[in-house]
């Protein structure tokens, strides 16, 4: 036996003062449980890193490790207190668990890879055997190790979004790196105490070095960044506007459908998407369907006119001739006669400044909408949610670029 333990104690990576007790097999229970035994003599406080005599030990406790061939494997044993003169009786650190874990750091860090590589937690947790708890604990803690490291040098570009968080009416902010393509922090709800809260991720310091932010115009978002980034020139995403242009030609659309219906007339019966979507995204069938219908004396297609044009706005290099271009579409929008169209542009007319820093700053929430699709199957996979807090890890764990292991990796 005396071989085996010895085998045990060189796999563990133990030093002289812990020895591997009794080994149990069980093939009943497909288990190996390992007894660790301490040596006795001095130890390490805690604290202050003082040598001390041990004052008691521990009830035994255990923490999974990795499975040996198909084998559960669980370390046992009891950890001693240390009897320090300065800090009083303190429980030692063990060399293969964290504080607190009922994991070996090398389990730890393997049930963070399978959670990288399966990037969905149901299946991470069968193939780890671990209960939904246990898994989330496990992501808790990478992400904690994660943030406790993170570098926020360099934050030059950020992006502040709101997602729909549950269905009805619950909403999150985002708060993202922009350059990095990584989200820094999330906050429950989209008003501005959220916005605050979301920025807290940036310490002030950092935030003072921010260039440029990209936030929608209605957005309680933008006082936020008025307060931790005075600095920083703030850029109306294009998506953001688009969607508002795209909501107003809907509002055409409706009212004209409803009084053409009234007389029988049912040509924009199913149209709704064809007049959203990007021209140059539409398949050949589409396009004869969506061509005949752009062509007619419409309310409809003229508000579709107007939102295309606007579009050649962000084509431009320089923000003089933007600007221009901005004056003449303006023109013609305030002039249509339909109102959803007027209000729009009467918006963008406000907001103009701060659309024409966009030829400065190159920037969009496009990355934080590409997060959109890694954050609904968060949400899809997340039956039976608690809260906004699980939501939150697993987002800064899929998508905020942590290095997951980090201070594992410094031991
Ligand atoms: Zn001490």
């Amino acid at each position: 036996m005396d071989r085996l333990t010895e085998h045990y104690r060189l796999l563990l990576g133990l030093d002289d003062s812990w020895e591997v007790g009794e080994v149990e097999l069980s093939l009943e229970g497909q288990r190996v449980e390992i007894c660790l035994r301490h040596r006795g003599g001095s130890v390490v406080c805690p604290e202050c890193g003082a040598s001390c005599g041990i004052a008691d030990h521990l009830p035994e406790r255990s923490w999974r490790h990795l499975d040996t061939m198909q084998f559960e494997t669980i370390l046992r044993g009891r950890v001693p207190r240390a009897n320090c003169r300065e800090c009083g009786v303190k429980t030692i650190a063990v060399p293969w668990a964290e504080k607190h874990s009922r994991f070996t750091v090398l389990f730890e860090v393997f049930a963070v890879q399978v959670l990288q590589a399966c990037s969905n937690v149901q299946r991470a947790a069968a193939l780890l055997r671990l209960d939904w708890d246990t898994v989330h604990r496990i992501m808790e803690r990478a992400v904690e190790r994660g943030l406790e490291r993170r570098s926020l040098e360099e934050v030059k570009y950020v992006g502040m979004d709101e997602k729909s968080f549950r269905r009805g009416q619950s909403y999150i902010s985002i708060l993202t790196d922009l350059s990095q393509s990584r989200v820094l922090e999330v906050s429950e709800g989209r008003d501005e105490q959220a916005a605050h809260e979301a920025w807290k991720a940036l310490p002030q310091q950092q935030a003072q070095q921010v260039e440029a932010v990209s936030v929608d115009m209605w957005s309680a978002y933008v006082s936020a960044v008025e307060t931790h980034a005075p600095q920083a020139e703030i850029v109306h995403d294009r998506f953001h506007i688009s969607q508002h242009l795209n909501e107003a030609v809907d509002q055409v659309r409706r009212k004209e459908h409803k009084a053409l219906k009234q007389r029988g007339d049912r040509r924009l019966t199913g149209t709704k998407q064809l007049w959203l979507f990007n021209p140059a995204n539409l398949d050949e069938q589409r396009w004869m369907e969506f061509e005949p219908l752009r062509a007619m004396a419409l309310k409809t297609s003229r508000a579709w006119a107007i939102k295309e044009e606007f579009r050649w706005f962000w084509e431009y290099r320089y923000a003089g001739n933007a600007r221009k271009h901005f004056e003449r579409w303006y023109g013609w929008a305030v002039r249509c006669r339909l109102k959803p169209m007027v209000s729009v542009a009467k918006m963008l007319k406000r907001h103009l400044d701060r659309l024409l820093t966009y030829f400065r700053h190159r920037i969009t929430n496009a990355i934080s909408e590409g997060f959109n699709s890694r954050i609904q199957s968060i949400k899809s996979a997340a039956r039976g949610f608690r809260a906004f807090e699980n939501f939150r890890t697993r987002i800064l764990f899929y998508c905020g670029k942590l290095n997951r292991l980090a201070r594992f990796q410094e031991v």
